[in-house]
């Protein structure tokens, strides 16, 4: 069987002139399923025919038109004609246009909104950034040619400079602030890193974070330590974004790391920064992990390791329910009974239980004095069902970062590069990557917010 796809353009003056976009051949039984239907590659094939001839008419129509000229108003007339090849999602289009010359002051027109290098249409730019976001720049290449007709800039380097440029364009874009304001934001700042390309570094900072409402507004951001994107106006944009007013309260969670309590610190908090939970947490995880280990040979040392693993599971309790200032005595118990380890035997692998133990603990111990400050009564925020930490930020980090920019000990990255990419992706996670860059806060991106009923 054929058929003959015949597209019918109706309008102004070309009522009913048809063209043959197509012919398209299957078989006529339904012997193998495969037969079924169409093709993808005569889909291809037939988006990239229809979207050919549909540009011919748009550049058919668009030459008969004689522009006024934009300096003195006076008459164009064509001048002569450019072939512009611009790459489509449907296919690489030629386009013929006229330029024109004013006959009264002799100025040329282009008769186009658009600037004469421009190769590419939005959408498909659109479309390789959001890609490139969520996946490397040579996947996401080699998805766009496998499911469009895309007949130009396929490669990995057509990818990523688009994507840098869609970052570029987020970056320097104002915020739309929301309708409703908030009363209270919780706002969370971590850091990781990622491999640097670049001579005489071996790691880039990223710092990343998420501002929260309590009717479930989130917004996450994130910039690469010195580059030209700015992480305090990242932090004001986005608090606006999420409706923050001269009323609202902002409280503020990070991690040890005393760069990232300066930059919240300029960022109009009532109180100062809290250590969050989840750090302490994993410090405290780990010492319990290696007490564990501890062996157990000899009575003197089942002995000492029963009051080890005591003494941390104490030093839990005790940080957990503000009790900071006696953690002290539980590391200092510790020590005590640690003498009966002396001489134990490590492994060619590793180094005896012990020894862990002990690195592990003076780095908490230095951790908790450098930190009291920021310590608070976790268990009473808790109660109060009040949060106590960015396990959600530390997620922030890997889903934001770590997932599209740690996956392989071979991706290494620029500053700029890295920066940018990274400002495509918040915009991808906060669903403000739509048609128009920096599209409103919409509460619909928010799963956790209940849904009004279309009335
Ligand atoms: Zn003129």
């Amino acid at each position: 069987m054929a058929w003959i796809l015949r597209l019918v353009k109706i309008g102004a003056e070309g009522d009913g002139h048809c063209t043959d976009v197509m012919e398209i051949n299957r078989p006529d039984d339904l012997g193998d399923i495969a037969d079924l239907g169409l093709t993808l590659a005569e889909g291809k094939l037939l988006l990239a025919g229809i979207q050919r001839e549909i540009v011919a008419a748009q550049a058919g129509d668009h030459a008969v038109r004689r522009p006024d000229c934009l300096r003195c108003g006076g008459v164009c007339r064509v001048k002569d004609y450019r072939d512009h090849a611009v790459a489509t999602l449907f296919g690489q289009v030629t386009v013929r246009l006229p330029r024109f010359r004013c006959a009264a002051c002799g100025a040329v027109e282009v008769g186009v909104g658009w600037p004469s290098h421009c190769r590419s249409t939005p959408e498909l730019d659109q479309l390789r950034a959001h890609l490139s976001a969520l996946m490397s720049y040579r996947t996401a290449a080699d998805i766009l040619e496998q499911l469009f007709p895309v007949g130009a800039g396929k490669d990995k380097e057509t990818m990523r400079r688009h994507t840098l440029k869609a970052g570029a364009a987020i970056r320097d874009c104002a915020t739309m602030r929301p309708e409703t304001t908030a009363p209270g934001i919780t706002i969370t700042l971590d850091s990781t890193f990622i491999r640097s390309c670049q001579d005489g570094e071996r790691h880039l900072e990223v710092r990343v974070g998420n501002v929260e409402t309590a009717s479930g507004g989130r917004q996450v951001f994130g910039a690469v330590a010195g580059s030209d994107t700015d992480i305090k106006m990242l932090i004001r944009r986005n608090l606006e974004a999420v409706g923050q007013t001269e009323d609202t309260a902002l409280t503020a969670f990070t991690d040890g790391c005393a760069g990232l309590r300066r930059i919240l610190a300029d960022a109009d908090l009532a109180e100062p920064p809290m250590l969050d939970w989840f750090h302490i947490g994993m410090r405290l995880q780990h010492l319990k992990q290696i007490a564990s280990t501890l062996s157990t040979d000899d009575p003197a040392r089942m002995a000492a390791k029963a009051v080890i693993v005591a003494e941390t599971e104490r030093l839990h309790w005790r940080i957990w329910n503000g009790k900071a200032q006696n953690a002290q005595k539980s590391i200092d118990r510790i020590r005590t009974v640690m003498h009966q380890f002396q001489g134990e035997p490590g492994s060619k692998k590793s180094v005896a239980p012990s020894r862990k133990l002990w690195t592990a603990l003076q780095a908490l111990d230095g951790y908790l004095s450098g930190q009291s400050h920021w310590l608070i009564n976790y268990a009473e925020r808790q109660r109060a069902g009040l949060r106590v930490g960015t396990a959600i930020t530390e997620g922030t980090a890997n889903f934001l970062v770590n997932r599209r920019m740690n996956k392989s000990q071979q991706m290494r990255w620029s500053r700029r590069g890295a920066d940018l990419l990274l400002q495509v992706r918040c915009a991808v996670y906060n669903g403000t990557f739509g048609s128009a860059y920096g599209q409103k806060f919409q509460p619909a991106n928010d799963s956790s917010a209940p849904v009004p009923n279309a009335a």
